[in-house]
């Protein structure tokens, strides 16, 4: 049985590691392609920025592979993997559950983690990405990396999701870590400036937040922020950016 738990564990660890690589690796080779340049005189941040994410990676994996080995062998969380066991429109409702669930835990953590003292132990690591490259992604204090990576696996105990949905949310969680925080806007003009695109997060909203720090706590969207008075819009050089796209 231990070495189940043991194995689920690492095979997590491996998945969440080689998640990111791919992920952040695309998208830094997207960003050369696109913004040729752009993480120019980055590397020893870069490697910085790797290192604290496979730590991430490592702890991430942790919750996750118990978890998984508890899905598994036991059935105790309330992951489904019968598709017809719950409405058909529960399914994209389940993802936005999550999303919003695991978006109000970060916002109130994130602005607790910009408490000074906090900001000095848990936070500071991800700050020190001047600018954030799309390798920061997980690049987190270990406590910080704690908190996140207990979410998912609270929230699968408390809202029931199918497993595809759980995968979908996992996809949107690892896409958008990364394009927050990879330098550029990858989201066309009319959408950012959307009905739908004024709630959500994108680079051109976190950015801000590494600029001005005070700001912007939110992670998929602007529903806290807005809410709470520390929503300041876009970045200005995205603002810019934009004036000049063609509509
Ligand atoms: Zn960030
Ligand atoms: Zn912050």
């Amino acid at each position: 049985m231990l070495s189940a738990l043991a194995l689920a564990v690492a095979a997590m660890i491996a998945i969440i590691a080689l998640r990111y690589l791919l992920a952040s690796g695309l998208f830094a080779l997207a960003t050369a392609r696109v913004k040729p340049g752009l993480y120019a005189g980055l590397n020893p941040q870069i490697r910085k920025e790797i290192g604290w994410s496979l730590a991430s990676a490592a702890i991430y994996g942790l919750p996750a592979g118990i978890i998984a080995w508890g899905w598994d062998n036991r059935g105790w969380t309330l992951i489904y993997s019968d598709i017809a066991a719950y409405p058909l429109w529960y399914w994209p409702l389940s993802i936005l559950l999550f999303l919003f669930a695991h978006d109000t835990w970060f916002y109130w953590t994130h602005r607790l983690m910009h408490r000074p003292k906090w900001f000095r132990i848990a936070h500071a690591v991800h700050h020190a990405s001047r600018p954030p490259t799309a390798w920061a992604a997980m690049s987190f204090h270990p406590i910080e990396a704690l908190t996140g990576a207990i979410v998912l696996p609270l929230l699968v105990f408390i809202i029931p999701i199918h497993i595809a949905a759980l995968g979908a949310v996992a996809g949107v969680m690892t896409v958008m870590g990364v394009t927050n925080h990879m330098g550029w806007e990858i989201f066309p003009r009319w959408f950012v400036h959307s009905r739908v695109g004024n709630w959500v997060i994108t680079a051109s909203h976190h950015q801000r937040h590494h600029d001005e720090y005070r700001c912007n706590y939110g992670l998929y969207f602007r529903f806290w922020d807005r809410l709470c008075k520390t929503d300041k819009g876009l970045a200005a050089r995205y603002q810019a950016e934009h004036a000049a796209q063609p509509r």
